[in-house]
């Protein structure tokens, strides 16, 4: 990958990168008690492995060179969940229909994560996110995704 001075560069995947994606996706799916498919594997190995921008018709296509045959509604709904999970950006160039690319660097998956019920909370802060970048900076390391879980109960078991 490219500079590593740049925080979270958002770049081509690095070796090893799919395999660690995966593992995120496994992890985020879990902890939404959603099960980790076939499909939904064989749909994230395309974006994974790749720095391309997709079309959903064009990963149907990837999937078919692969042996997969899988259908137009399963490849949008997974392709819409890997973008809310942060794990893709959707990107629309005025074509007529949405481009999916794996987002590498920018993904965050920080959580409070409550033990009793299991509810997921996704937070977001300016100061983390700088703080990070600092550190990322400061030890010269590529960031591939990142990953805070706090652990806890929620309001609702406390
Ligand atoms: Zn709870």
């Amino acid at each position: 990958m490219n500079d590593a001075n740049t925080a979270f560069p958002a770049t081509r995947p690095p070796l090893g990168c799919a395999a660690l994606l995966m593992e995120v996706l496994r992890g985020e799916l879990r902890e939404r008690e959603l099960p980790f498919t076939h499909q939904r594997e064989a749909i994230a190995r395309v974006l994974f492995e790749s720095p391309r921008n997709f079309s959903a018709d064009e990963v149907g296509e990837a999937l078919r060179e692969r042996g997969e045959q899988l259908g137009k509604a399963t490849i949008y709904r997974t392709l819409a969940l890997l973008v809310e999970l942060g794990l893709a950006t959707e990107n629309d160039f005025d074509e007529g229909f949405k481009r999916y690319q794996v987002q590498v660097g920018a993904a965050r998956h920080d959580h409070l994560i409550c033990t009793e019920c299991g509810r997921v909370f996704p937070f977001e802060h300016p100061d983390v996110d700088r703080v990070l970048a600092d550190v990322v900076a400061s030890s010269d390391f590529v960031p591939i995704t990142r990953q805070i879980k706090v652990f806890g109960t929620c309001n609702e078991c406390t």
